[in-house]
Order: structure tokens, then C-alpha cells, then sequence
């Protein structure tokens, strides 16, 4: 492609990805396709010529559009949002025109001084003291894998990467602890860092879906008594099934008193730490060991961007950093190289969008967004509250509200579970079906129960109240 054709299809997309995200709301939210639909419209063979831009632009709208889950809808309300913003879009389109592979300071000095200075923004947006060190991974899952091999070499004199596990079962299995709604990446890290999901101890939770401490500290003992060697505790601020904050000053204290390392899952939950109001969500993190969050849920930062902070970077290095002789640089003393913070060696450039967006939204444009989901969501809560059709199923410290439609509740004559169950993926199903709004379920102690997180960048109050308006219409035509 010449940069003549470049330019004009360049600004071809640009106009479109304008238009559709001012456009977004009028398209159906899931789209209305079966399993299969839009493979069976592509061509099983690649085109042996090339093809001009205008045919696949043209097929792009007409195949795969029509196929395309609208996440950045302002009617997005399921699981947790993904949201982006002008700012992070063109970013992210300069940043592929760079094409720069941040893996060392050399391979592009600026993109790791920039990711250095807007993580150390973040940090202090956030409240974590100096100490922490920031790193752009790409998902949270990666980023508590990397906290959970931090504290397997750390509790094994990093003896695991030199020599590997020890053979089961003579060794004293490693245990990490984190509470039963904890996130299924926290299980999958447990595998992958070769703890075995067996060793994963789900600890229960309170009232609020919040991790027990008194049970946790429990488990150690008893593990440490029956030949286990206690090593990490995940803490979650804002479970995915309801925002449940677990209480991290006392987790922080009984890691410390226990020597395990203490990784903060804050997925969601810690982009509102940045609203003053909202501090406490993170505290005791300051005696944490790592912390994720994921701007690129609720810091319209399009995906990926998930930023990890470490309290002393060099557990992070000492575990990942590998030196081949072709990566050593003169200036290896004198700089960070991201590369030995993170499981993979080539790095995207994603600091540029974090930056792009903090600047252009400003802190406390970025407060005022964050302000209004969190009022929007306890407003629809209330509603809920009201209501003598419907009940709330857990507090909402954030913008997730969780809640059923339970018509029996007044009459203090409630249907069987069973029935409620059905007749709420009866409501879900219904609602989905409208193309006009998108909310997702979860379980929250046996029962079904509807989800909705205000969290869109392009979200308004307005379209909250039409997801209340819908589910009061769908439940009302429930059998
Ligand atoms: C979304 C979420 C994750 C996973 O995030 P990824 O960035 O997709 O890996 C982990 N933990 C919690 C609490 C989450 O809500």
C-alpha cells in the first residue's frame, strides 16, 4: 500500500470509527447471529492475489459488523465493561504505526520512560505509597500469574527455577489462599505457576461476599501443622460476581505476620480508587506485596492495559529476568528493561495510550466520569430497593448491582428457588433479547441473580433508567 492510499483509507476509518462511536447506541447490543454464521461467509481459502481496500472494508461491514458484540454501547451493563475513548483509539493507532517493540530501554527509550512516569501517575492517582513501581502487562490474569511465580520463588530461595517443583508428593506442597469469589484467573495461575489447583484453599466468605479473615488464619495453621507451606494469599477489591472488597489491613497483617506474599486483584475495582471518596477500597494495600488493576475496564483505556504494581520490583525481576548475551545493552545498569518485569519478551507500546488519556481527560475528568457510573448505580439500586417486584442480593460498594426479580418478596410468600432461578434467565433471556440493553447473571450464595455495571464511557443516566424501564416491562410478561 502506498502512503497516498494509506492516507485516504486512513481517513476513511477514522470517519467510520467516529461515526460509530457517536453512532454505537443504535445497533442491537448482541448481535443476532448463530454459532458458525460469520465463518461460513468467509472464504476457507486465502486469496492467493491481493485485494483492493475496498472490498475488504466493504466486507469488513458487511460480515464481520453484523457479527460484532457492541462493547462500547452506552447499554452495555454486562460482566465488566471495556471501555474506550477518542484519546486511547488514537493512541492506539500511532502506536501501531510505530510498530516499536518495547522490550528493553534501546528498542525504544521512550516508550519505557513514558510507561515508567504514567505508571508512577497511576500510582499516585490510586494512593499506593512511593515504594510501588508500576508495569503495563497485558490482562490481569497475566499480571497475578506473575505475582503468584513471584511468590513461589520467593518462598523457594528460587529454587523452583533453577531446578523445577519437586517431585509429588515427597515435597510440602506450597498453598495459596484466596477467598471463594475469588476470579477463575487466580485458579488458572495457581495451575500454570505449577501449584496444583488442589493447593488453591477457597477460603469462605461473609454476608458480603467478602473473604473471612478468622477462617484464613485458620488454614494456615493447620497447613503449616500438616506438612503444607503456606505461600501466597490473593486478595480481591471488588469480586467480579458482586464488587465484594475483601478486608486487605487484616489480610495485610496476617501475610506479614506469616511471611506469604500478598497479591491485590482489584481488576475493576481499583480505577475508583482514584475518586477521594473511594480511597479506602485499596486500604491496607500499602502492605501489599503486588496489585493489578485494569484501566482497560474502567479507564477508558481500550483494551489491553492492565497495570501491576510491585512493592519491591526486584522480587518481580529476580523471578522473570533471563540474559542471553543478544539482549545485553551498555546501558542495562542505568535503566528499567520491561522485558525482566513480565512473562513475555516483545512488549506492545500500551503507555502511550494511558497517556493519551489521562492528559486529555484530565484527573478529575476522569473522577467526574468514574462519579457519575457510581451514582448511577446506586440510584438504580434504589430503584430496586423500592420496588416490590424486585430485591437486591449484595451492597454495592462500586457500580455492579446485583439483584432479582422476586415478586413473592412482600407477600412474604417466596417462590421455591428453583423457580425464582428460572424465572430470572426467563428475565435475562428476555431483556438480551430486546437488542436494546445487555446484562449477564451470576450465582451469589446458590442463587441466580442479574448483574447490571454501569461502567461505558458513552453511558448516560437516561440509559440506566431504560434498563429499569425494560426489566420492569419484561418481568411484568413473565409467566
Ligand atoms: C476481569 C477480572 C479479571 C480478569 O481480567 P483480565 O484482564 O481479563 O485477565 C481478574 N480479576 C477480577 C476480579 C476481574 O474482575
Amino acid at each position: 500500500m502506498d502512503s497516498e492510499t494509506f492516507r485516504r483509507h486512513g481517513h476513511e476509518v477514522v470517519d467510520w470509527v467516529a461515526d460509530y462511536l457517536r453512532d454505537a447506541g443504535n445497533y442491537p447490543v448482541l448481535p443476532k447471529v448463530q454459532p458458525g454464521q460469520i465463518r461460513a461467509q468467509l472464504p476457507p481459502q486465502p486469496p492467493a492475489g491481493g485485494e483492493p481496500m475496498e472490498a475488504i472494508l466493504r466486507d469488513f461491514r458487511n460480515v464481520i459488523l453484523p457479527g460484532i458484540t457492541h462493547w462500547n454501547h452506552p447499554r452495555w451493563f454486562a460482566y465488566f465493561p471495556a471501555n474506550n475513548s477518542g484519546p486511547s483509539i488514537l493512541a492506539e493507532l500511532i502506536s501501531a504505526g510505530l510498530g516499536v517493540n518495547a522490550m528493553n530501554w534501546q528498542t525504544s527509550p521512550a516508550a519505557t520512560e513514558l510507561e515508567e512516569r504514567v505508571m508512577d501517575w497511576v500510582r499516585q492517582m490510586i494512593g499506593l505509597p512511593e515504594e510501588f513501581r508500576g508495569v503495563i502487562q497485558d490482562t490481569a490474569s497475566t499480571a497475578t500469574l506473575c505475582a503468584l511465580i513471584c511468590a513461589r520463588e520467593r518462598a523457594s530461595g528460587f529454587s523452583v527455577n533453577r531446578r523445577g517443583l519437586p517431585a509429588w508428593p515427597a515435597h510440602r506442597p506450597f498453598r495459596i489462599y484466596a477467598s471463594q469469589e475469588a476470579h477463575s484467573s487466580v485458579e488458572k495461575g495457581v495451575r500454570l505457576a505449577g501449584f496444583g489447583s488442589e493447593n488453591l484453599v477457597k477460603i469462605p466468605v461473609d454476608g458480603k461476599f467478602a473473604m473471612d479473615p478468622a477462617p484464613l488464619a485458620a488454614w494456615i495453621a493447620a497447613d503449616r501443622a500438616s506438612g503444607y507451606t503456606p505461600c501466597a494469599i490473593v486478595a480481591t477489591v471488588g469480586t467480579t460476581s458482586s464488587t465484594a472488597v475483601d478486608p486487605v489491613p487484616e489480610l495485610a497483617r496476617i501475610a506479614l505476620r506469616e511471611g506469604l506474599w500478598l497479591h491485590v486483584d482489584a481488576a475493576l475495582a481499583g480505577s475508583a480508587a482514584i475518586l477521594p471518596e473511594k480511597r479506602w477500597l485499596l486500604e491496607g494495600c500499602d502492605g501489599a506485596d503486588s496489585l493489578v488493576f485494569n484501566p482497560h475496564k474502567w479507564l477508558f483505556t481500550n483494551f489491553d492495559c492492565s497495570a501491576f504494581f510491585v512493592r519491591r520490583p526486584e522480587a518481580l525481576t529476580a523471578a522473570m529476568s533471563i540474559l542471553p548475551e543478544y539482549l545485553r545493552t551498555d546501558q542495562d545498569r542505568q535503566v528499567t528493561n520491561y522485558r525482566d518485569w513480565g512473562i513475555q519478551l516483545g512488549r506492545r507500546f500500551r503507555a502511550l495510550k494511558l497517556w493519551f488519556v489521562i492528559r486529555s481527560f484530565g484527573v478529575e475528568g476522569l473522577q467526574t466520569k468514574l462519579r457519575d457510573h457510581i451514582a448511577w448505580a446506586a440510584e438504580f439500586a434504589g430503584w430496586v430497593d423500592e420496588s416490590p417486584a424486585f430485591e437486591r442480593l449484595a451492597p454495592v460498594p462500586v457500580n455492579t448491582v446485583c439483584f432479582r426479580f422476586n415478586p413473592g418478596k412482600v407477600k412474604a410468600e417466596p417462590a421455591p428457588e428453583e423457580e425464582l432461578d428460572r424465572r430470572n434467565k426467563a428475565l435475562m433471556d428476555a431483556v438480551n433479547a430486546t437488542g436494546r440493553i445487555f446484562l449477564t447473571h451470576t450465582r451469589l450464595g446458590g442463587r441466580y441473580c442479574l448483574r447490571l455495571c454501569v461502567g461505558q464511557t458513552q453511558t448516560r443516566r437516561d440509559d440506566v433508567a431504560l434498563a429499569w424501564e425494560l426489566l420492569q416491562q419484561c418481568a411484568g410478561k413473565l409467566t
